[in-house]
Order: C-alpha cells, then sequence, then structure tokens
C-alpha cells in the first residue's frame, strides 16, 4: 500500500515553508503597528457555530464542510474560516467587557471540502485580522489599506483593490427584491448552483465564478443604488480615506462575498496570475454577526488571506537557507573538538554544518561547494593543540587562524 497525503491537503516543506514562516513574520510586523495581537483559537468547533455564524444556503455550510460526530455523538466541524470561532471566543472571555476595541491576527489551517486545483485546497491556510468594536469608516479603510501594505511588503505586484458596499439588511431585502425580478425572466439559463441560488440566496448569484452567469448578471441593479444615505455616507467615507492611506481601488459593485455576515464595506483584493483563484485577500465589516452568535450589538471588520495564494505569487525569492559554514575536521584526534567548536558557533546561531564521518580534504570540498556553503572552519591537530581553527572564505580563497569566539562573532555579520 502507498501512503498518499489525502486529495486536496499538501505538504509544506523546503522554499514552500521558508515562504510560508517569511509571509506570518512579515503580517506579524504589520499588525503589530496597528495594534494587533495574535489569537489562536481551536482547529474544531461544535457544527452550530458555522451553520449559524456563516448562514445557511453559502457554499461553505451547504457543501464545503468537514463536519463528523466525535465518539462522544457531538457535531463538530473543522474550521473553513476563523472569523465565526474569534467571534465565539470574543463573546465566550466576554473580552467586550474588559476593552472598548480589540484587534485579533491568526494564522492556521482550514478546511473546505471543495474540487482542487492550483491554489484551491481541502486544507488551506490563511492569516486573517479581526478588529472588534468599532464602527468608524475610517477602520474599514485602514483594514483594507492594511491588507494591501502586507501584499506591498511581501514584493506582489499588478494587484488590484476592489470594494463594494452592500449595506445593511434592510438594503439588502431592498435590492434582493430588485435583483430577483432582474433575474426572474434569465433563471432558466443560470448554472445549476444558481438556479438554486435564485431561490435561496439571489446575491450569491453576482458572486458566481461561471462565465455565462457573469455575463447574465452584467446588466443587473446596483446595489450601492439601494443604499441609505447613511450607508452612502459611510462609504464615503472608506473611499476618502483609502485616498488618505494611500491605497488605489476600483469600485465593483459585483462584489457581493461569498459569506452572509457581511454589512456595507466589502473587499477583495485581486491578481490575475492566478486564473479562477484570483482573489488573494477578502474581507468585509460584518456588524451583524455577533448579534447572530452572542445576541451583542457590537460592529466588527475583518479580512483573511490565502496563504498558499500568496506562497504561489511569492516568485523564487524567498529561498530556504543555505548553511552559513561548513566545518571540516582532518582525523579522528580532532572530531570531538570540531564538534565542540559546531556547539560554540550553533550557541551563536550560525548554520553550520558538519560531517559525522571522517573525510579527506578533497571531499570536504566538493560537500561544502556542493550545498553552495560560502565559509570553512578547518580543524587539524595543530588548530586543536592552539585552541584555534582556520576560517577559510571559499570564494575568495583567503584564510586565517582565529579563536571560535571570533569566528562566531565574524560570522554573525
Ligand atoms: P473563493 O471565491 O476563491 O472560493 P472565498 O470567497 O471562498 O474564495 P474566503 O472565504 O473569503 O474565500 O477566504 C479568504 C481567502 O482564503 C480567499 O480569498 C483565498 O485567498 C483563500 N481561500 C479560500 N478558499 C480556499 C481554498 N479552498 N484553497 C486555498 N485558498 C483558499
Ligand atoms: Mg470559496
Amino acid at each position: 500500500m502507498k501512503l498518499k497525503a489525502v486529495r486536496g491537503t499538501k505538504d509544506i516543506f523546503g522554499d514552500d515553508a521558508v515562504k510560508y514562516d517569511y509571509i506570518v513574520e512579515t503580517a506579524k510586523k504589520i499588525f503589530t503597528s496597528y495594534g494587533y495581537s495574535r489569537i489562536i483559537t481551536p482547529i474544531f468547533e461544535e457544527t452550530s457555530l458555522f451553520k449559524r455564524g456563516i448562514g445557511e444556503g453559502t457554499d461553505i455550510v451547504e457543501k464545503e464542510m468537514y463536519t463528523f460526530l466525535d465518539k462522544g455523538e457531538r457535531s463538530v466541524t473543522l474550521r473553513p474560516e476563523g472569523t465565526a470561532s474569534i467571534v465565539r471566543s470574543y463573546l465566550e472571555h466576554k473580552v467586550y467587557g474588559k476593552e472598548d476595541s480589540t484587534k485579533y491576527f491568526y494564522h492556521g489551517p482550514m478546511f473546505r471540502y471543495e474540487r482542487p486545483q492550483a491554489g484551491r485546497y481541502r486544507e488551506f491556510n490563511q492569516i486573517g485580522v479581526e478588529a472588534i468594536g468599532g464602527n468608524s469608516p475610517i477602520l474599514d479603510a485602514e483594514t483594507i489599506s492594511m491588507g494591501y501594505k502586507l501584499l506591498e511588503a511581501l514584493g506582489l505586484e499588478e494587484l488590484e483593490v476592489q470594494i463594494n458596499s452592500v449595506g445593511g439588511n434592510a438594503s439588502r431585502v431592498k435590492y434582493r427584491q430588485k435583483l430577483v425580478d432582474f433575474l426572474s425572466d434569465k433563471k432558466d439559463v443560470l448554472c445549476e448552483d444558481c438556479k438554486t441560488r435564485y431561490y435561496k440566496n439571489p446575491l450569491r448569484v453576482l458572486d458566481c465564478k461561471n462565465q455565462n452567469c457573469q455575463d447574465i448578471t452584467k446588466d443587473a441593479p446596483n446595489l450601492v443604488d439601494s443604499l441609505s444615505i447613511e450607508e452612502n455616507e459611510h462609504y464615503s467615507e472608506v473611499k476618502k480615506y483609502l485616498e488618505v492611506f494611500g491605497v488605489n481601488y476600483s469600485e465593483n459593485p459585483r462584489l457581493v462575498r461569498g459569506l452572509d455576515y457581511y454589512s456595507n464595506t466589502v473587499f477583495e483584493i485581486v491578481t490575475n496570475k492566478l486564473g479562477a483563484q484570483g482573489t488573494v485577500l477578502a474581507g468585509g465589516r460584518y456588524d451583524g454577526l455577533l448579534k447572530t452568535i452572542g445576541d451583542k450589538d457590537i460592529p466588527a471588520v475583518g479580512f483573511a488571506a490565502g496563504i498558499e495564494r500568496i506562497m504561489l505569487l511569492l516568485g523564487d525569492n524567498v529561498k530556504k537557507e543555505t548553511p552559513k559554514v561548513y566545518i571540516a575536521w582532518l582525523g579522528d584526534e580532532v572530531k570531538e573538538y570540531a564538534f565542540k567548536v559546531a556547539e560554540t558557533l550553533r550557541k551563536s546561531y550560525i548554520n553550520s554544518y558538519i560531517e559525522f564521518d571522517e573525510k579527506s580534504m578533497r571531499a570536504h570540498m566538493k560537500k561544502a561547494d556542493k550545498l553552495g556553503i560560502n565559509f570553512a572552519v578547518i580543524i587539524g591537530t595543530e588548530e586543536m593543540e592552539s585552541g584555534k581553527v582556520l576560517l577559510k572564505n571559499l570564494a575568495e580563497r583567503e584564510q586565517e587562524s582565529l579563536g571560535v569566539e571570533e569566528v562566531a562573532e565574524k560570522l554573525s555579520k
């Protein structure tokens, strides 16, 4: 029996693992500068949390959840996204009683039963933020800007920030009717999914990836034309502050997002380099979610970005680190000394490569070259007796006799 990773899952190692860490570390620096702190929630939750939070009638709840009964007959679900869990945690710990506004960031695996393709997996990783307890449109703009700045800091190019406002419930109900009227004589030619959406959740038709459905909805009425005065003002302020923060954006009236909980501002940062998987980062304001989950009127805004999609866009400039120094020891009598030297260098966090078995000088140099290492520490009896080592710059073919601490200092630079 050949064992393989389950369909839609994958291993991340080598250069990819370095990319993963680079993304997370860059994000952490940027998010921290906006006052966000890390939150870690469980990978699985009670199924009802996602049903309620994400909404029946969404793709996720209808067909993408990994739901199972545990041995205690409880229905649990591997989290398909991060927001519902974070809101559950926030409410459970009554964080609202301790601070006016709370800013969390997270990263980790999410699970959705989807058709695997490049940039679409069944287990994938997201990095995201949630700012809970603020209703200012400046916060919306700041959140969008922060997401954009993350992708920019990672060196991603040709990204487009798309925004829209989906208003509040009342406006959406009004719009829903207009859209249903518009679609009523076209529903038979929609894709199978959209035929269902037409009855269950017609706004989702705007979000369909099927080209034919997109052509059909091209002339559909715009949601922004159904917004109230306050919602319009909110949207204008978001746009104003995006300009203040120097974020170029375009308005996409068809942007409705796949989840039920959004209100007012929604946004996506897209690329045309990943085919149908073009959305790298997506989010919005979800003022109604805390009411739905915990009966609290607390507004919030957030986003999530697909780490694998960012990794696909990162290119080759992030690579696994090669060892900095090759420790070449010559003769069994210096072996223990050589390993002590390695320990000393590693104490200064210098990536040191050392062979367990004896080798000739020629073989050592060949190996160092193969590994792409620029420095060698050479240890023979003479070095051991004087308590020193020979540090050799392999590219420039220069060498000097130094104490181990001196080598550590030199290579740390
Ligand atoms: P899509 O329209 O691509 O299915 P979505 O609207 O379902 O995305 P969100 O739930 O908003 O996506 O998730 C935010 C981000 O997470 C997406 O923009 C994408 O980068 C990433 N993402 C979502 N689903 C997957 C997946 N199955 N595999 C890899 N990344 C994903
Ligand atoms: Mg999806």
